[in-house]
């Protein structure tokens, strides 16, 4: 199925991204315009709807006015000192961010894989400064098929070949349990163990959701053995799976939470590491830092963002609209259309019946539909609609969808598995 771009003008601004452009991505043949709320335009002025947010870094919608307001007033006092210097917008911020997470302190940076990066040296050096973990020995038990981002270090810890193959050297320190497997985790776990890193829901994976109890458990072991608990709530937290974070789901809290992506409202790469001040203390002067790490221009929508949570109305929607969203699509699953449907909140994975064709080619189908959604790891769509997106809008891309699959499987010849096949003589 060949993907062709909608027009002649979206086929030439194709064109020159890919012909000047690095290919480490394989998008969708749409080329946005504009974009506001959960809608977005294309060069020839034809509206989609979001269904993808950034992976998440979009939670409030295109250019919500709050965050757009923030900016804006940022932009015209100051929008970068460094950290040599203090900003007004910075303490506000790491004050309300703290706060929120219910922990001592805040350590901003930038990218999500940034944070990702602060948050390991974080726990190695509180192995060996306050656990007394022999220097150089640190280990962090992580989850197969994990997602923590790109550089070079993250991704010595990933399972996907293609993250991987052809960027060796990896850092050591970093020992796999699968996923949902609390037992292995205790298991893993001897002197050297500093922390267990882990997404309390796997985004990149597939919004793979873990065994009800798991973050409970991984609480109680964590907390009894001497080893940080820190959750990667980059794209599981802030609202996308229902609450404020993932962890929520159990009520439990980590030692330290690791956010990006929404965190900077879908207008600037904005990270934190969270935690309380016997861990985050342990940093002196000259030990980590960012240039852009913190800038007053981040902070500033930083702190709106806090402040849109916190009436509680982003989780709720995305709580009541998930459910909504989730018992459209179980035609899918009575039809044989699709394997399986993971959710939590406004979060799905469908994993696309392989003989209907990729996740990528219903998705393509969606885009002609007027919905933009992503394929993961070839068979499974995700969809993350920004968590202000009405009713009446879930219930346009639930009937696109079970559209669209419904092409798909004419197309293939593929049988419905709920009609009972007429039978001759
Ligand atoms: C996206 C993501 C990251 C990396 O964030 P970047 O801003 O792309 O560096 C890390 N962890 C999780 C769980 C993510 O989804």
């Amino acid at each position: 199925m060949a993907l062709e771009p909608r027009s002649e003008r979206q086929r030439v601004a194709i064109d020159e991204v890919e012909t000047y452009g690095a290919h480490n991505y394989s998008p969708l043949p749409v080329v946005v315009a504009s974009a506001e709320g959960t809608r977005v335009t294309d060069l020839d002025g034809n509206h989609y709807i979001d269904c993808l947010s950034a992976y998440s870094a979009v939670n409030f919608g295109h250019g919500h006015p709050a965050l757009v307001a923030a900016a804006q007033a940022q932009l015209g006092k100051v929008t970068l000192t460094s950290r040599a210097f203090y900003s007004e917008p910075f303490g506000p911020f790491v004050k309300a961010l703290a706060e929120m997470c219910g922990k001592d302190m805040v350590l901003p940076m930038n990218t999500g894989v940034e944070a990702v990066e602060t948050a390991i040296k974080t726990a190695r050096k509180w192995g060996y400064e306050s656990k007394g973990v022999p220097e150089g020995r640190a280990k962090i038990i992580v989850m197969e098929g994990n997602f923590h981002g790109r550089t070079t270090t993250v991704i010595s810890f990933s399972n996907d070949e293609d993250a991987r193959k052809s960027f060796a050297p990896y850092t050591p320190g970093f020992v796999h349990v699968p996923f949902g497997d609390a037992d292995a985790i205790e298991a893993a776990i001897d002197d050297d163990t500093v922390a267990v890193l882990f997404e309390p829901i796997q985004g990149e994976a597939g919004v793979i959701v873990p065994p009800e109890g798991f973050l409970t458990k991984v609480r109680e072991i964590t907390a009894r053995r001497g080893v940080l608990m820190i959750a990667d709530e980059i794209q599981a937290g802030l609202g996308r799976a229902g609450s404020t974070f993932a962890c929520d789901r159990e009520g439990v809290e980590p030692d330290v939470y690791v956010l990006g992506k929404a965190l900077g409202g879908g207008i600037m790469p904005l990270s934190a590491v969270v935690a309380n001040r016997e861990i985050l203390g342990l940093f002196q002067p000259g030990q980590h830092g960012s240039t852009f790490g913190g800038n007053p221009l981040a902070c500033a929508i930083g702190s709106a963002v806090v402040e849109l949570l916190s009436t509680g109305e982003m989780q709720e929607r995305s709580r009541v609209l998930g459910e909504r969203f989730r018992a459209g699509l179980q035609p899918l699953l009575d039809a044989g259309w699709a394997t399986a449907i993971r959710q939590a909140g406004l979060w799905l994975g469908v994993d696309v019946n392989p003989d209907l064709g990729t996740a990528k080619e219903i998705c393509y189908r969606l885009m002609v539909k007027e919905v933009l959604a992503k394929d993961t790891h070839g068979h499974t769509i995700r969809f993350a609609p920004p968590l202000v997106i009405t009713e009446a809008e879930v219930d346009e891309v639930i009937a696109h969808t079970l559209a669209a699959f419904e092409e798909a499987a004419a197309h293939k010849g593929v049988v419905r598995a709920d009609v009972e096949p007429e039978i001759d003589g």
